[in-house]
């Protein structure tokens, strides 16, 4: 393609909110034969809503839900922001909406947050982080964690002073056209496969419905960015999308890194290419007008 070509198809993008960072953006969009594809934010709305709660200890919802708000209050994770605003429900007549005091928080990268609050230890995450503490999970707890699961909800442990109290299920659906954009891939010939810190379970459901057969769970960042490079390894042109911090190193490892414009500043920094309408559509405009670009069809 001509410098102009590529300056045209640059210009094309940004005018239908496809941000190309340059003409070798532009180029090695074409040749893409796999797409890795983010879960949380990128394959979903990325806002999720607690939908459930299963009580296991004799306490009121409102106790419950106050111990483990001050507890997210301090993580940044969509998850939280989730559980926080849902208990905000339970002091709706509340003055002073201020939460209890918590001492000691630690994240744990992946997994959840704990504290201190109230003289108690509340443990909220994910299953590894609830057995890391060796705390016994009862069968009723694992019932709903799978009922949650199948129904591509992400369940939460909480635990109060190292006993189960209770299981939350939340819910972040799919984004509109979501399935469409994997089906119109699967027909151009290029392969997707998915990559979340979410559980291997809660991952599988949102597969079967967006229909990507090729699921990696329970990933760190650098393991998402060392799937790239294996699919690099075994001959493929991967492109990278993605919204989030731990999306950045495997943006960066990819032929093509795209970000959701809605995404963190760090993602939409590591990309070549960012989806300012923070659609899936958007990843299938980007690599049709390479390929125009570059084959000189049309
Ligand atoms: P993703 O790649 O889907 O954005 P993460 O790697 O950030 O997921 O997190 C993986 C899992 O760790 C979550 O699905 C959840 O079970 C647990 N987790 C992470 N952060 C939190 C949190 N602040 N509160 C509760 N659970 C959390
Ligand atoms: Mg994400």
């Amino acid at each position: 393609a001509t410098p102009t070509a590529v300056m045209v198809g640059t210009g094309v993008g940004a005018s239908q909110g496809v941000l190309i960072k340059g003409g070798q953006a532009l180029e090695s969009a074409h040749k893409v034969d796999c797409i890795v594809f983010d879960k949380t934010g990128t394959l979903t709305i990325g806002k999720p809503v607690v939908v459930n709660t299963k009580l296991l200890k004799n306490m009121v919802l409102r106790e419950f839900y106050e111990l483990i708000a001050a507890t997210e209050v301090n993580s940044e994770h969509p998850l939280a922001k989730a559980i926080v605003g849902y208990a905000k429900k339970f002091r709706e007549d509340d003055e002073n909406p201020a939460w209890p005091e918590a001492r000691d928080f630690d994240s744990i990268t992946g997994h959840g947050v704990k504290a201190i609050v109230r003289n108690k230890e509340i443990i909220v995450g994910n299953k590894s982080l609830i057995l890391d503490h060796n705390i016994t999970i009862p069968v009723d707890a694992e019932d709903m964690l799978a009922e949650a699961e199948g129904m591509a909800q992400t369940g939460i442990l909480v635990s109060i002073d190292g006993e189960m109290a209770g299981v939350l299920a939340i819910s972040d659906p799919l984004k509109p056209g979501a399935e469409e954009a994997i089906s119109i891939l699967k027909s151009m010939k290029i392969k997707s496969i998915m990559v979340t810190g979410d559980n291997w379970g809660t991952a599988n459901s949102i597969g079967k419905e967006v229909g990507i057969e090729t699921i990696v769970a329970e990933a760190k960042p650098e393991q998402k960015a060392e799937k790239v490079k294996e699919l690099q390894a075994s001959g493929y042109t991967v492109a990278m999308v993605g919204d989030g911090i731990n999306d950045s190193p495997a943006l960066v490892a990819a032929d093509v890194g795209m970000a959701i414009g809605a995404g963190t500043d760090i993602a939409i920094e590591a990309a070549d290419i960012v989806l300012m309408k923070s659609n899936l559509e958007d990843v299938i405009t980007a690599i049709d007008l390479s390929r125009r670009t570059f084959f000189h069809i049309r």
